[in-house]
């Protein structure tokens, strides 16, 4: 497969994973959390498709474009596992969606970020709440939930935060 293919075939399961997602949390109320800015393009994208919701965006370096640039009350900039704890005191709303889009390309640093949020993440969200990410999370409180029909297992994780409180 040729590069543009493979990338073709990336972003295309990252827009069908998306609108999944969204899908799923239609009855909850609460703000989404984009975690990696990049180049704005799921943010954009998740704006253009969440009926008004309001996004947190989290990001260390933020260089996206202007238009694809949250405004400052919605941006957290800095290391997520700085980020993520400071947002737990300053959101007024826990989330009812996560999208974590946050990989490297370098597997090993992948893993200890993916292992080192997981749970910051969680502290966020109400219960029911879907998490779709790049890097698999591992959180007690969460079901892995099947991916839409299409997308091969590993290429995306999505979970579902319990109901149960506590
Ligand atoms: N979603 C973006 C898009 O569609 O354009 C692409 C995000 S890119 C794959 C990953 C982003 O995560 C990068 O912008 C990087 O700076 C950010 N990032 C990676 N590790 C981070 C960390 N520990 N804390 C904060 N941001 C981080």
């Amino acid at each position: 497969m040729s590069r543009l293919d493979s990338m073709i075939r990336r972003l295309t399961a990252q827009r069908v994973c998306i609108h999944y997602g969204l899908d799923l949390i239609s009855d909850l109320n609460g703000p989404i959390l984009e975690l990696g800015l990049g180049n704005g393009r799921t943010y954009d994208h998740l704006r253009e498709n969440s009926k008004g919701r309001e996004i947190f965006v989290f990001e260390r370096s933020p260089a996206a474009h202007p238009s694809c640039t949250p405004d400052p009350q919605f941006l957290f900039e800095g290391d997520f596992r700085e980020t993520l704890k400071r947002a737990a005191s300053d959101l007024k709303s826990l989330a009812a969606f996560a999208h974590c889009d946050i990989g490297s390309g370098v597997p090993a640093n992948d893993q200890v970020l993916a292992g080192a949020i997981g749970y910051l993440l969680d502290d966020l969200l109400i219960p029911g709440a879907v998490v779709l990410s790049d890097q698999a999370l591992h959180v007690e409180q969460w079901e892995a939930i099947d991916l839409p029909n299409g997308i091969s297992e590993g290429r995306y994780f999505l979970y579902r935060k319990s109901e149960e409180r506590g």
